[in-house]
């Protein structure tokens, strides 16, 4: 298939796209580069650096791609700073978005692929969560992918727009080539790693008065691999609807720093911190329908696995991209 693929020069798009490319599809790419790196790109995909801001190309640079399926990564991705900058996240998630949107269906787009979160559903009522449980995000971030959902739904309806929505939980780990290089990096697994390198002094620990077991949050982490499996499996003709994507075991961020510890054999020093906004307990996916519906099995569920692949990586990369 021709496969147009925005935001496929960060983490978890760069990684699909290596998929895509593998299993024989024509990629184009699409990054403003604003957080993706150009050299996290596979040399075989067509790149165009722009902007779903310009509604213009990306409606040109779409029916160019000759595209039948469209893969959406691009998006403001931090709770954090969209609880300080809640503007950048409406402006760029939804209403950017929604440019790509009305190109889909004017390009005649025969599937839309996009990454939701678990961020749309707030604090569950039960764990594991299952994709019928009330979505009621906590933050900015949760709020504009689940604006974006809703608008989705109404493209299905109205323009019979066929989509898969995922919804993420801690993508996390790295292939043989490409891995996780935020320019910032707020994320845990890979600010941990970097104490193990020598690069921080210590990790920081947000929040320990949680009601859970050891205080700290838990968060569901999955492999990034394993969501570009299930990215492929959501092509197929026929495939709808919204599917959680984790492995359902939840861990804290203690026992994350512990297994951190493990892989990388060195010492993790840590500071405690107050809670950080917008954070919600506990979040553990029940993926049962994804594996169910679309046969998806990742391969690998568990932490201390993930971490491996995370930390060959940045050890192989420790200062990340070159861009
Ligand atoms: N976290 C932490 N220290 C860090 C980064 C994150 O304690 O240096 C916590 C964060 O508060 C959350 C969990 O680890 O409870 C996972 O955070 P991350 O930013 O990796 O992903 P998110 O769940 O926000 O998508």
């Amino acid at each position: 298939m021709n496969v147009f693929v925005t935001g496929g020069a960060g983490y978890i798009g760069s990684i699909c796209v290596e998929e895509l490319l593998n299993a024989g599809h024509q990629v184009t790419v699409y990054d403003n580069l604003s957080e993706g790196h150009r050299s996290a790109v596979d040399p075989r995909a067509k790149f165009v650096q722009n902007s779903l801001s310009d509604a213009a190309s990306v409606k040109q640079v779409l029916q160019k791609s000759k595209a039948e399926a469209v893969m959406h990564f691009a998006a403001n991705a931090l709770v954090g700073e969209s609880m300080a900058n809640p503007g950048k996240y409406f402006r760029n998630n939804v209403a950017s978005g929604l440019n790509l949107l009305d190109a889909a269906v004017e390009c005649g787009v025969k599937k839309f692929v996009f990454s939701s979160t678990c961020a749309t559903y707030g604090p569950p009522d039960r764990v594991p969560m299952t994709e019928d449980l009330p979505q009621r995000p906590i933050n900015p971030y949760g709020e504009s992918k689940l604006m974006f959902e809703k608008m989705l739904t109404w493209y299905q309806r109205i323009h019979g727009l066929e989509f898969v929505a995922f919804r993420y939980f801690n993508a996390a780990g790295a292939s043989g080539k490409y891995g996780e290089h935020h320019r910032i990096e707020t994320h845990l697994i890979p600010n941990v790693l970097k104490v193990a390198l020598d690069q921080k002094p210590h990790a920081e620990i947000f929040g320990t008065d949680y009601p859970t077991p050891d205080g700290t949050c838990i968060r569901d982490y999955i492999h990034i691999a394993d969501l570009a499996q299930a990215h492929m499996l959501g092509l197929a003709p026929g495939t709808q609807g919204f599917y959680n994507l984790g492995n359902g075991d939840g861990y804290s961020v203690r026992e994350v720093i512990a297994a951190c510890e493990k892989v990388s054999g060195k010492r993790v020093p840590v500071v405690e911190q107050p809670r950080r906004p917008g954070d919600p307990p506990r979040l553990v996916a029940a993926a049962e329908k994804a594996r169910r519906e679309l046969g998806w099995t990742p391969k690998y569920p568990k932490l201390e696995d993930i971490v491996t692949t995370a930390w060959a990586w940045h050890k192989a990369h420790p200062d990340g991209y070159p861009d």
